[in-house]
């Protein structure tokens, strides 16, 4: 069996002396998706930065594509083939939905519009973008920019893609729109990790789910095998 394209190994970390994570281990294998669920302060949003280097951890608790990379800094880790769609989004306001794609290109050094993650297919994937390609970001609604952070994040070419709560603050048409383009990146070989806090949408757009709860996995396992009894066990403790 090959090596998953991104693990972590009895990840520990938080911030400071404040410990939020405690052991964690995950992969994730090419053009996976898996869905990390758990209630608000469980940790996952702390994981997915721990991952991409945005807060101290050991070398061998990361590896992606072969190395142990643990405590890159970010801008490295989006070069060697990691992305992130942080949470809320964070657009550059006062640029254009196109401006806001060229600094995504320019940051991750990438030459303009090669690999296959190019700009006219992203507008393919979201037409929407395509027509409102000059507008400035801010006008835009907030599942455009949610669109404009995915795309963002898929023109550095990641070979993972972290996501994080995609779905926060959306309209239920809005969440169904911006998840159904989940397989179509992942068929292209991408893999996903979705921080999630809506169970129902996790499970049915993924092939594996992690649950968290204080910092620790208490369930895992395929998403289609799992039951509604086992997560509320692991996502609020039980005895
Ligand atoms: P949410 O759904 O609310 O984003 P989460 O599962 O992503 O929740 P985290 O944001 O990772 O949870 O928080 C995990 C723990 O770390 C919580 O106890 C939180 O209060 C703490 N925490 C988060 N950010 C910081 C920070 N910048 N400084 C100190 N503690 C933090």
């Amino acid at each position: 069996m090959s090596e998953p394209i991104l693990s972590t190994h009895a990840l520990s970390g938080g911030y400071g002396d404040f410990q939020a994570l405690f052991g964690v281990d995950m992969h994730i294998d090419p053009g996976e998706v898996i869905a990390l669920i758990g209630a608000n302060g469980a940790g996952k949003s702390t994981f997915l930065k721990s991952v991409f280097g945005m807060l101290p951890v050991a070398k061998q608790m990361v590896r992606f594509d072969g190395a142990d990379v643990g405590g890159t800094p970010a801008h490295k880790m989006v070069r060697q083939g990691l992305a992130m769609v942080p949470e809320g989004r964070r657009l550059f306001a006062g640029m254009s939905v196109e401006d806001n794609m060229r600094v995504a290109i320019d940051n991750a050094r990438l030459p303009e519009d090669q690999g296959q993650w190019t700009r006219d297919r992203l507008f393919d994937l979201f037409p929407i973008l395509g027509e409102k390609r000059r507008e400035m970001v801010e006008n835009l609604s907030g599942g455009q920019q949610q669109m404009v952070a995915i795309s963002r994040a898929l023109l550095c070419q990641p070979r993972v893609l972290l996501c994080d709560e995609i779905s926060l603050g959306l309209a239920p048409k809005v969440i169904r729109e911006i998840y159904a383009v989940v397989p179509e990146i992942s068929a292209a070989g991408t893999a996903i990790v979705l921080v999630e806090q809506d169970v129902s949408l996790a499970k049915s757009a993924s092939n594996r789910l992690y649950c968290m709860l204080e910092g620790r996995i208490t369930l895992s396992g395929a998403s289609g095998e799992i039951s509604r009894d086992e997560i509320a066990t692991a996502y609020f403790g039980g005895s």
